[in-house]
């Protein structure tokens, strides 16, 4: 079911490209909106979504909209590495509930990892602070080029 389906206009991601629901945005250009994840699995947790867009994963995706995302989580995630300096950078994508997809509006995720820190869980906890998260962000898209 959650990996097939139609597409939820109200998903949350969705809400927040409307403007409905806020978010702390890294960066956006036609295709591509950048944001920080709200339960951060790492301290710099991002997440890039496609803004024109209908996919609920990666399978259902369009080539040239694909296209346009992956260079925007490139670009974003050269961003974080040069805002926050992790000691690496993972690139997390999932379809399907049983893969780890809770919200179904294609998107991926970049969490910048440190060697001596555990990855927190996924889309679990407290939700971070607003102010914190946008203070990250600005960090982070100060190094957008
Ligand atoms: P996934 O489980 O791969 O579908 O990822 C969805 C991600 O969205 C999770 O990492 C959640 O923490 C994150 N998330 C859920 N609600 C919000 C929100 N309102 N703003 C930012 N991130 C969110």
């Amino acid at each position: 079911m959650s990996f097939d389906g139609t597409y939820d206009r109200d998903n949350i991601f969705a809400k927040i490209l409307r403007g409905e629901v806020p978010s702390a945005r890294v960066f956006e250009d036609e295709h591509v909106y950048a944001f920080m994840d709200a339960f951060p699995q790492a301290r710099g947790h991002t997440l890039v979504i496609p803004k024109h867009s209908q996919a609920r994963n990666l399978l259902e995706e369009e080539p040239q909209i694909l296209s346009h995302l992956i260079l925007g989580v490139q670009r974003v995630a050269r961003a974080v590495r040069a805002a926050i300096n992790p000691d690496g950078v993972m690139i997390m994508q999932f379809n399907g509930s049983p893969a780890g997809q809770t919200v179904f509006h294609l998107h991926f995720h970049i969490v910048p990892r440190w060697a001596d820190q555990p990855m927190r869980l996924h889309a679990h906890g407290q939700m971070a602070e607003m102010a914190e998260l946008k203070a990250l962000a600005e960090q982070i898209a100060a190094k957008i080029s």
